[in-house]
């Protein structure tokens, strides 16, 4: 029934606005908007020793009616060099991944995770950006003086950070270290390299000898060298040496060749499209296991 998962929705939100007030963060803080629950604007503060350290980001997350049975989006509004502003992105703890999330997980670890995530590399994913750390240092100095529309200056929404040597540790460190496995996982692959060519070398012509009977007086032969492009367009075919045992394929033409190589690229593609499937396959039967 739709109404029972939203009162299941509505009661967790109502946990999560009490978690967050009762336990407050130096590092983060969210709240949902009065007008809507399921519309939360979060601040956070960029990781320390990274290039976004005194940066104040702000952003929303979008629960769904499922939640929290269901991931959320994540949006960030305030530049960053790491994410889009405006846009949804990916992460193993977003909307874009519900075979990561457990519903034991709220808006905390959510912003926990975000903020680990930052200094993470983007890796192609949907709404990561790749900005330089020069880019990012001056988006962070830019940052704290951000306004929302609706929720006004950032930098007041965020408690005053205390100082302390090391950062608190987090109660979710460990399921924030899996995410970041799974987040590895997510990456999309880089395509495998192109056959290198096995072009025979020409092979160097033999450079004539300096004739000259004193090598100490004139070290500089005037025996004019072969041009490199006089060797080069005359390359030396290589005598193909007597062969006794039938060859399987005769010597073929060069459109077969262009055939072999795509049916070659066919071929690999299946195979990798195959070993995707069945790795897939495999993540989703741990899934059921675990
Ligand atoms: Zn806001």
């Amino acid at each position: 029934m739709a109404s029972s998962i939203g009162n299941t929705a509505i009661k967790r939100i109502r946990a999560d606005v009490r978690e967050m007030m009762t336990d407050p963060s130096d590092q983060y803080y969210a709240a949902p908007l009065e007008s809507n629950m399921f519309d939360w604007h979060f601040t956070i503060r960029g990781p320390r020793d990274t290039e976004f350290e005194g940066g104040i980001f702000h952003g929303r997350i979008l629960l769904p009616s499922e939640y929290p049975f269901k991931p959320p989006n994540i949006i960030l509004l305030t530049p960053n060099g790491r994410f889009e502003v405006k846009k949804k992105i990916c992460l193993s703890i977003s909307a874009y991944h519900p075979e990561h999330w457990q519903p034991a997980w709220g808006v905390r670890l959510i912003l926990e995770a975000l903020i680990s995530f930052m200094p993470t590399k983007g890796e192609g994913a949907i709404g990561a950006l790749d900005f330089t750390a020069e880019e990012r240092k001056k988006l962070a100095k830019e940052s704290v003086v951000w306004s929302c529309p609706q929720c006004g200056s950032i930098k007041d929404l965020i408690p005053e950070e205390t100082k302390r040597d090391k950062p608190v540790e987090s109660k979710y460190a460990s399921q924030i270290a899996q995410l970041h496995i799974h987040n590895m996982e997510g990456a999309t692959p880089s395509t495998p390299s192109e056959e290198t060519s096995s072009e025979e070398e020409a092979t160097p012509t033999e450079k004539p000898m300096a004739t000259s009977s004193d090598a100490d007086e004139s070290p500089q032969s005037e025996a004019a060298p072969v041009p490199a492009s006089v060797a080069a367009a005359a390359p030396v075919q290589p005598v193909a040496p007597a062969v006794t045992i039938p060859a399987p394929a005769p010597a073929r033409a060069p459109s077969s060749d262009v055939v072999d190589n795509v049916l070659q690229g066919i071929a690999t593609a299946l195979i990798v499209a195959f070993l995707a499937l069945l790795y897939k396959k495999l993540l989703q039967l741990n899934g059921s296991i675990e």
